[in-house]
Formats: C-alpha cells, structure tokens, sequence
C-alpha cells in the first residue's frame, strides 16, 4: 500500500495496522474494518505531518466531529480520513500586536473561557449558543467555518469582525477574510490539501461593545431562525464604526453594509435600533423551511438587529 508515496511498514494486530512512515517519528494508522469497508485513519501530532496526509486522495479532515458524524447518518465514514484532534499546537488564543489569533482547533468552551477584548462579546455568545456544554467541549472554530452551514453560529460573529481564516498546505499558508471562504451553502475556498488552522481577528475594534442574539423555536440545542451580531464603536457619543451580520437568513451570513454606513455619526443613546428600516434588511435572502417561513424570518432580523445595537448602545 502506498499513502502520499511514502510506503508504510505493516504490522497486522487484530483490526489495527501500525506503520511507520518514512520521515515521520511514529504513525499510528487503522484499517476499520467496518460494512466491509476499509478506512484508513491518520492521527498526526504535528502539522507537518498532518499538512503531508492531506496530499492522500479523497482524504476527510475530522476535528471534533460534532458536525462530521450527524452527516453521515446511518452510514460510516468512506475514504482516508485524517482526525486533527491531535494538533495541540492548532489550539488556543494569542493576542498580539494588531490581531488575536484563535488557533483552528480552539473549542467553544475555549471561547467561552477567554479573557479578551469587549469586541469579542459576540463571539463568546454565540459560543455559548452552540448546542449544549458537550458540545462547546468538542466542537471547534475551524470546523463551524469549514462545514459553512447558512445557520453556523460562529460565522456572523467573526464576519462582523473582519476575522480572516489562515490555510496551511505544504505548499504554505495563505489568508483570506471569512466573508471570502465561505462562498455557499456547505462551500468554501479550502482546497483539499488545506487545513484552517488559525483565525485571525484584526485588533481596531477592541473596545467595541459587541452582541450576539439568536432566535430558534426553543432555548437550547437549537438551530437558529434568525441570528445577529453586532459591533458598535462608541466616540465622544457618537457611532465611529459599526458591524452587523445575519446568519441563516442567506446561503451565506451577510454584513448590512447599507446599515453600518447609515449608522455612521449617529448618536449613540438608547433607541438606536429603532433606525433600522426594513431596506436594510432586504439584503437577506431568506427561505421557507421547517423552522420558519421566509417573511418570518426577514421580520425577525430586522428585530433582532434593532436590540442587538440597542443593546451595545446600552453596554457603552
Ligand atoms: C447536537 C448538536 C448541536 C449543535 N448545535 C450547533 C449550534 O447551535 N450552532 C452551530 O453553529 N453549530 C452547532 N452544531 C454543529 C457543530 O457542533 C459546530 O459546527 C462545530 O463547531 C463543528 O466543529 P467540529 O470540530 O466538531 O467539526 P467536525 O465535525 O470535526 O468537522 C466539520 C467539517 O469541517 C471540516 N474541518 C474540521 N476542522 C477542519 C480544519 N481544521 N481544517 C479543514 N477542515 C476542517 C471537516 O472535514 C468537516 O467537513 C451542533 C452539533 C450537534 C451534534
């Protein structure tokens, strides 16, 4: 058998199959034997080693697994599958210079957990809003990005701070902002060969306050109808920059971009929200599904988005 044109050594024992691999320390590979299926299955400690998996054909990266299993259904995984939950150099936040730097596969829990800047009130909100607590412990950043649900929670929050994602290959790392990987529903710009391991979050907002609200047909473990995130920099009592973003009202979360320039100069008291008008929430292209009619749902986010920076106003 050949991986990456490197040839692996084998050593049968019961359904596992340990090799080494030329270049790398020590590999540990599975061959699940399952529906009579053969998955081959990576668990590096290093992203080099990791960035080099990624060369095998059809290969899946698996983090947490919070969204890559309920996918599969009843059926199991196919293919090469590369699980990145080894990587511990991918977890954790920095702050530096000009951005904060959320490794990939920093969980929500981590998010929730952080001391930073007042912008980032959004994000660790919507952390708290993602399914339950076991869920915040295994789901991470880079895997609510990469599988680019209309309904992610951690997209709008990070849209609404012109966060970029950073894509590792063996070729290098490249960075774009978020509002440019993710294209469509379940599509990003990620090539095969990439993992997403860090996001960075530009550091011109820090004392922004910031808000995430999100409505579902119950409290918790929900998908959301509508959700809003807002950041809003207050200056001698008048907005100096303002973001806001909708998720699951489009294929992708939107920026109101009409919205933040409108805002602009405006004074900074309660009742702020009461500025937005149903033309900046037109934007939105919201469909009818299970939970909730399209019209429900444009009349929603522009609900939502009047409290949301009602709300940062109030947090000024
Ligand atoms: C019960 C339940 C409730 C949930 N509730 C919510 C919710 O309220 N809000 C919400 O937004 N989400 C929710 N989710 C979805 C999920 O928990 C999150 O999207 C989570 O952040 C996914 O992260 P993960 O590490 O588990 O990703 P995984 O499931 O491991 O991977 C998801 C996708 O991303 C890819 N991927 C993962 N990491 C990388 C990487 N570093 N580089 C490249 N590709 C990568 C995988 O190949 C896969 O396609 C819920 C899931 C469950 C099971």
């Amino acid at each position: 058998m050949q991986t990456n044109g490197l040839t692996p050594h084998t050593t049968v024992q019961k359904k596992t199959v340990r090799m080494r691999i030329a270049g790398f320390s020590r590999t540990s590979l599975r061959w699940s034997l399952r529906a009579g299926m053969r998955t081959l299955y990576f668990r590096p400690k290093t992203l080099n080693e990791a960035v080099l998996h990624l060369a095998t054909p059809g290969i899946q990266v698996l983090s947490g697994g919070t969204d890559f299993y309920p996918a599969l259904g009843d059926s199991v995984a196919q293919g090469p599958l590369l699980d990145v939950s080894n990587l511990h150099e991918l977890r954790g936040i920095s702050e530096q210079h000009d951005y904060v730097r959320i490794g990939g596969l920093t969980t929500w829990s981590d998010i929730v957990r952080a001391n930073l800047p007042r912008c980032f009130d959004a994000l660790k909100g919507a952390a708290r809003e993602i399914g339950s607590v076991q869920i915040q412990n295994r789901g991470t950043v880079a895997g609510n990005l990469c599988n680019a649900s209309p309904a992610a929670d951690g997209v709008p929050p990070l849209l609404a701070l012109d966060a970029e994602v950073e894509l590792t290959s063996q070729a290098g790392t490249r960075r774009m902002p978020v509002s440019e990987f993710i294209v469509g529903n379940r599509k990003t710009r990620r090539r095969p060969d990439e993992l997403l391991t860090a996001i960075w979050v530009p550091r011109a907002l820090d004392p922004a306050a910031s808000c995430f609200l999100k409505l579902g047909a119950r409290r918790y473990l929900v998908i959301s109808i509508s959700m809003v995130a807002a950041v809003v920099l207050v200056e001698r009592g008048r907005v100096s920059a303002a973001r806001v973003a909708v998720g699951s009202c489009s294929a992708v979360a939107r920026r109101l971009t009409d919205l933040e320039r409108d805002l602009i100069g405006a004074v900074a008291k309660l009742g702020l929200g009461a500025s937005v008008t149903p033309a900046h929430v037109a934007v939105l292209s919201p469909i009818d599904d299970v939970r909730a009619t399209a019209e429900y749902r444009l009349d929603a986010s522009l609900t939502l988005t009047r409290r949301a920076l009602d709300m940062c106003v109030e947090a000024h």
